[in-house]
């Protein structure tokens, strides 16, 4: 095992061979380091690295070829090469990404055993949520509720979680083993086992035991162009307490209790679909009634509706421009009213100009062209709105 993979040592001395300085920063190389450079979904460690007469934060870790970059900000003194300096991690970043990334096994196995065709595109490991991208045909809450509660099984069961190193021939062997082998150029694999639940080969940090993982959460899930991006949390009791929250503030509002949720809602969905649809076609009938008057030339349609949709108004208003012709509609929406304003080229007006002689009287916001403009004023200027078009035109 690496240094850097040492799960629990978070302090060791190490002797600097290389620095550079870059944009204000040490780019700094040691003999041995406990900092995980970043790699395999895994961030790099964080934390300090100081002597006598330097001190350090390592802001980033990372490989370059073989050799291992800290870049370094500089708190105070001076580092020169063969210099001996302690190394510290960022203890709580550490721990958890450990959390995480063992989580990340656990529940990886259990979503194998749970969904037969699932495989892993990627993991994103942070701090605080992380990410596991996975392909697989049809991902349902069902089943991440039940790999979700055969991975806090496994936790709770404590299981050992045990490394070691085999050739590339003797990985081939291994059954259930998940390993990208086109992408591993060393001849030496490590592979990490939960017991009798994973296998994968790996070159992160881990916990010795799954119980130091705490639990695991799922947080949410979303298909992505063909990947699932499935979020977790681990070690967590606040996100608990605040879901828990949730579910009982909204028992309280629909008055049921907390596990009649989820069909109250559903059925709720349906009739608001229902009722949409039918508010729809009511809509579109109220929308054809107009009044029409001739002022001088002009053909002036207008009306005032009360809450109906807004694009079959505005269609409505569209197709009603014929020759010489002004349409204001307004539609109250409660305390506000929409302002739609269509003129036809040859009426002389312009919609923009007729609206924003609207909007400056009653102190409304809109826009819009010279043959279509939209606005919306307080709800209670409508008759006097449609008064003032009018008075514009018969002047
Ligand atoms: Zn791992």
């Amino acid at each position: 095992m690496k240094t850097y993979q040492e799960p629990f040592l978070h302090e060791k001395e190490a002797k600097v061979t290389n620095i550079e300085e870059k944009e204000g920063f040490l780019l700094v190389e040691l003999d041995d380091t406990i900092f995980y450079p970043a790699g395999g979904g895994q961030p790099c460690d964080t934390g300090i690295i100081k002597n006598n007469y330097f001190e350090g934060k390592v802001a980033d870790v990372s490989k370059k070829n073989s050799k291992i970059i800290h870049k370094v900000k500089i708190i105070d003194g001076t580092l020169k090469i063969n210099d001996k300096v302690i190394c510290e991690h960022s203890i709580k970043r550490r721990l958890n990404l450990i959390r995480m990334h063992s989580g990340e096994h656990v529940f990886m196995g259990a979503l194998l055993k749970t969904i037969k065709d699932i495989k892993v595109d990627k993991v994103r490991l942070d701090e605080d949520e992380s990410s596991l991208f996975v392909i697989c045909k049809n991902l349902t809450w069902e089943q991440i509720f039940e790999a979700e509660k055969l991975a806090n099984k496994i936790i709770k069961e404590d299981r050992d979680i045990i490394v070691k190193e085999v050739s590339k021939e003797e990985a081939k062997k291994i059954k259930g083993l998940r390993i990208k082998l086109d992408r591993i150029k060393s001849e030496s694999i490590r592979i990490v086992e939960v017991k009798d639940h994973d296998l994968s080969a790996c070159a992160g940090t881990h916990a010795l035991k799954t119980g130091f993982i705490g639990n695991i959460l799922i947080t949410k899930f979303n298909l992505v162009k063909g990947t699932y991006e499935i979020r977790f949390k681990t070690n967590v009791s606040e996100d608990l307490f605040e879901l828990a929250y949730i579910s009982r503030k909204t028992a309280s509002i629909i008055r049921k209790d907390v596990k009649e949720i989820p069909e109250f809602v559903e059925n709720l969905m349906q009739e608001n679909e229902r009722k949409t649809a039918k508010l729809r076609e009511l809509s579109a009938s109220l929308v054809k009634e107009f009044k029409q008057e001739k002022i001088g030339e002009i053909n002036f349609v207008y009306n005032i509706f009360d809450e109906v949709e807004k694009k079959q108004l505005i269609d409505q208003a569209a197709s009603l421009k014929k020759e010489k012709t002004v349409v204001c509609f307004l539609n109250k929406l409660g305390d506000n009213a929409q302002v739609i304003i269509v003129a036809s080229e040859d009426s002389g007006f312009k919609a923009n100009e007729l609206l924003k002689d609207v909007m400056d009287k009653f102190n409304g916001k809109g826009g819009g062209r010279d043959n279509f403009a939209m606005g919306s004023i307080k709800a209670e200027f409508s008759e006097k709105a449609v008064e003032l078009v009018k008075e514009i035109i018969r002047n």
